[in-house]
């Protein structure tokens, strides 16, 4: 052990962007995954300029950009009219303005990206099949005992291990999150299978009482990811089953016969439940500290899980850059620095899924309001998120 020895829990996008950022500043790090292998799930991610500029910085770029899909907008429509209420043009003016394009790519290939960031770094070891089970803070350094029996020692620990992270049960613990009652299903189809190409160029979400349809292009345009999302009834009615296909399609009858026709390019073999969790403004315990879903799981409403989680790991690298010998007034210092914004997120996350999720008068509101507005009006709204974290931190 050295005394820049850090270890990090969890190997996904969060724990991968850590390790390479705290290896740049000359940190040796040692990646702890449960997994037997380094993977992510075979569907699409979004990522807003306050990533990108990220995956430049650490030069990502060359190899995320190639196959990335630019898309020329994100169209906002309603899955019972059909018609457009809301657009955020990517244009020019978004480039002036936010200066780093919007993004979205296989989820593959941006943790491939990183992934490979890694293992070419020489400070960087990569291990799997290590899921952490219990961690020791002895002062001087942090002790971690893994499932297989296995040990590691290093100066502090990151707990990068998603939304049921154990570390965080270690540093603040919490049980189980909170538990939403919507579901999404994914699928992934060649774009030659879609019946209709209007919006091949863009993101685009058909939204009605509490369902929605997301889908945009994927591998360079070859492909097109689909997300549906649905409040399950079953889940409402405190039943132990829900959220299974049968009650996606029944949710969905509400929407035009269009989207219902969409729903054949949904697998149906797996789901993913919708949960987060409430803020918190202290996920440190000693030289042990949270990033990403483990520090302020989001629902995905706003496309920025993983995006905050880029965040969190330079900001992360840059306190403990300047404070080496004193981990945990360098984790202090860096969650002083996170916690309102990813709150913020959270919390927008939850009231945006709201407005998505309208019915009836509130719909019609919705709907009323925001058609009408120049597409570049929104920018206003989302400038917050999308300039990201200050200049000074990067
Ligand atoms: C439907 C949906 C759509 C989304 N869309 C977007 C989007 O468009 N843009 C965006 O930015 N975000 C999006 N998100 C959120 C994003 O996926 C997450 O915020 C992001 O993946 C979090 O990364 P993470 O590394 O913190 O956690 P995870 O990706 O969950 O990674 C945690 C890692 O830790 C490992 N692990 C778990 N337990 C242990 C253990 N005991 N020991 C060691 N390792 C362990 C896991 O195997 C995993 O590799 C979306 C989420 C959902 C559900």
């Amino acid at each position: 052990m050295t005394a820049t020895h850090i270890l990090i829990s969890g190997g996904g996008l969060g724990g991968l962007a850590a390790a390479i950022a705290l290896a740049e500043h000359g940190f040796d790090v040692t990646v702890l995954e449960k997994a037997a292998e380094f993977t992510e799930i075979g569907y699409g991610i979004q990522m807003g300029p306050n990533a990108t500029r990220i995956l430049k910085k650490y030069g990502l770029w060359e190899t995320v950009a190639p196959t990335a899909v630019f898309p020329e907008a994100m169209v906002f429509l309603d899955a019972v009219d059909m018609q457009e209420w809301a657009r955020v043009n990517f244009n020019d003016a978004f480039q002036a303005r936010f200066r780093h394009p919007y993004i979205v790519i296989h989820r593959r290939d941006l943790l491939g990206a990183w992934l490979a960031a890694c293992e070419r770094h020489p400070r960087v070891t990569l291990l799997t099949s290590k899921g952490l089970k219990s961690v020791h803070d002895h002062g001087s350094h942090v002790e971690v005992e893994c499932e297989d029996g296995s040990r590691f020692s290093g100066r502090c620990l990151v707990g990068a291990d998603g939304l049921l992270s154990p570390t965080r049960a270690y540093v603040a613990g919490e049980a189980e999150p909170r538990v939403t009652g919507f579901l999404a299903y994914r699928g992934v189809i060649p774009i030659g299978k879609v019946m209709d190409h209007t919006y091949d160029r863009c993101v685009i979400g058909w939204f009605g009482h509490n369902i929605h349809l997301v889908q945009y292009a994927l591998r360079a345009g070859d492909v097109l990811n689909n997300v549906a999302v649905f409040g399950s009834p079953a889940f409402a009615r405190g039943e132990a089953a829900f959220g299974s296909p049968a009650e996606m399609e029944a949710m969905f009858r509400t929407a035009h016969p269009k989207v219902q026709e969409m729903l054949q390019y949904i697998s149906r073999d797996r789901n993913w439940m919708m949960r987060d969790r409430e803020p918190i403004k202290n996920w440190t315990r000693g030289n042990v500290t949270l990033l990403g879903d483990a520090a302020h799981p989001t629902l995905q409403y706003l496309a920025q899980g993983a995006c905050m989680a880029f965040e969190d790991a330079v900001v992360l690298a840059g306190r403990l850059a300047a404070s080496p010998d004193d981990p945990n007034r360098a984790f202090l210092s860096y969650q002083e620095a996170r916690y309102l914004r990813t709150a913020r997120v959270q919390l927008t996350a939850r009231a945006f899924g709201q407005v998505l999720h309208a019915g009836g008068v509130v719909r019609e509101l919705r709907n009323s309001l925001y058609r009408g507005r120049a597409p570049d009006s929104f920018f206003h709204e989302i400038d917050w998120i999308y300039r990201g974290i200050p200049e000074t931190e990067l």
